[in-house]
């Protein structure tokens, strides 16, 4: 297959040459006639200054013209292509050229005729003109002149149009080879680029996700072409690096509940431990948080599927979050922590029923785990854009580096490590999920040791059936 180069190259080629061409002919047929008209005005004034000079030679004492001089002249104007023959006024030949060097003249008429017809094709015959002489309008006699026709080229002109002609196609040829060189320096400047993005894709592909197009080209197209290159590379890598820490992250947290299992099942098999129901007890917590784990990667992969539907009606958010809290409040009694949610009325969503409660279960859940006294508060304010929905508790906190982080994938602070709370790190991310799919946004504000805010902001008056936009 051709390259870009070469066929850039060759088409810039191929125009300038068929431009060169077609301006050389043009410039070349409108000189040849330009030429030929000075030329033919040329023959007509000689012609008649040759008759001016052969009336010169008429004496109008002896009334006949001085044959020795006419000779003379005659056979100059011969020399110069005019043939000519000079009659006295009754029709009586004075002087005939042909007559006086029949071979000087068929020389002439030869040579001409020659020249005319193969070097500019000008095809034509000697032609005659007449002209009537006078001394002081008084008729003396006649001249003939005979011309080759409809116009002749001297030998001087013959050579200054063949020279005109050489330097044309000198000219030419230069600036052909000269454009040449220009369309295959102009072609490798044009694709240099585009090879080079091109090289970039390739090793993109075969796995090399660093490498990047250089930046800085002046055209639109080539900049607009190395930025989606790297875009795609940087999307690539990130996708790349993503799923690293996913496997590293589900490889982590399946390790500590099998482990432990493992350890169990051992010391049991073994005859070490006797198989009480403690133990057992203790076994199957451990099955219950992997199966947690894998129902939470379960409904994440569901959630983030580009296409979900999300089943809306319109419902009272407040009821809503009161049933989410109350699951909570045994567990929080237990603590000696109170759950209150502020709004008593009725506001009116329209949502997805069963993912917004499991948002809330999420963030009630999250806040009840990380608080060990004080209080759950869940905010319930509308405005009339959006219903802002603040969970704040006076638990454990976070540090302000950990912020970022909260709703990504597998995220769990030191402190939520340490306490063995039981969360793989998901619970945030799928908050986010759902609450993105709703047009909605969140947010989280904290502070370690006093306690955290996470604030869910929801559209009020959206309605219908919608396609999740989650990216
Ligand atoms: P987990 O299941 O570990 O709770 P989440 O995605 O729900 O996972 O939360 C991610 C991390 O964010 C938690 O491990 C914890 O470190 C931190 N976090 C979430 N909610 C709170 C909170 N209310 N108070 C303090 N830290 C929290």
């Amino acid at each position: 297959m051709i390259s870009l180069r070469n066929r850039l190259a060759l088409t810039y080629a191929l125009f300038i040459c068929a431009s060169v061409l077609v301006v050389g002919v043009i410039i070349n047929r409108f000189a040849e006639k330009l030429f030929a008209n000075f030329v033919t005005e040329n023959i007509n004034t000689e012609s008649r200054e040759i008759a001016d000079t052969i009336t010169k030679q008429y004496d109008p004492w002896a009334r006949s013209f001085d044959v020795a001089s006419v000779e003379a002249m005659g056979m100059y104007f011969v020399h110069q292509g005019y043939i000519i023959s000079v009659e006295d006024i009754n029709g009586e030949i004075v002087w005939d050229a042909r007559a006086c060097d029949m071979q000087q003249c068929a020389m002439v008429i030869n040579e001409i005729s020659g020249r005319m017809e193969n070097e500019f094709g000008v095809g034509g015959s000697f032609q005659t003109n007449r002209f009537r002489l006078a001394y002081r309008d008084m008729g003396i006699g006649y001249l003939n002149i005979d011309t080759y026709g409809p116009f002749f080229y001297s030998k001087t002109e013959s050579a200054f149009l063949s020279s005109l002609n050489r330097f044309l196609l000198i000219a030419g040829g230069v600036f052909i080879i000269l454009s040449i060189l220009l369309s295959v320096f102009l072609a490798a400047e044009i694709s240099r680029p585009v090879l080079r993005a091109a090289e970039a894709a390739r090793r993109i592909a075969g796995g090399e996700l660093s490498v990047r197009v250089p930046d800085g080209y002046e055209t639109r197209e080539i900049q607009e072409l190395s930025r989606s290159v790297n875009d795609l590379a940087t999307a690539l890598e990130n996708g790349e690096r993503w799923q690293k820490r996913l496997t590293s992250n589900v490889a982590h947290e399946l390790r500590t509940p099998l482990t432990c299992l493992q350890g169990n099942m051992e010391a049991m098999i073994d005859g070490v431990w006797e198989p009480s129901v403690e133990r057992l007890s203790s076994c199957y917590e451990e099955i219950v948080r992997l199966n947690r784990l894998v129902e939470d990667l379960n409904r994440l992969s569901i959630l983030e599927q580009k296409n979900l539907i999300l089943h809306r009606t319109e419902f009272d958010l407040v009821k809503l979050i009161n049933t989410a809290a109350e699951r909570f409040r045994a567990a929080a009694l237990e603590k000696g922590i109170a759950i209150t949610v502020t709004n008593t009325g009725v506001v009116l969503v329209d949502g997805d029923y069963d993912r917004l409660t499991q948002v809330f279960i999420n963030l009630i859940s999250n806040a009840v785990k990380y608080t060990d006294r004080g209080s759950v508060t869940v905010t319930i304010v509308e405005t009339q854009e959006y219903c802002e929905i603040r969970v704040a508790d006076t638990g454990i906190g976070m540090e302000k580096e950990e912020l970022p982080h909260v709703f990504e994938r597998f995220y769990r602070s030191d402190k939520s490590r340490s306490r063995n709370t039981g969360g793989a790190g998901i619970g945030l991310t799928i908050v986010r999920t759902i609450v993105d799919a709703h047009g909605g946004r969140v947010g989280a504000e904290s502070e370690a040791g006093k306690g955290s805010v996470f604030t869910v902001l929801l559209p009020v008056k959206t309605r219908g059936e919608t396609v999740n936009q989650y990216p």
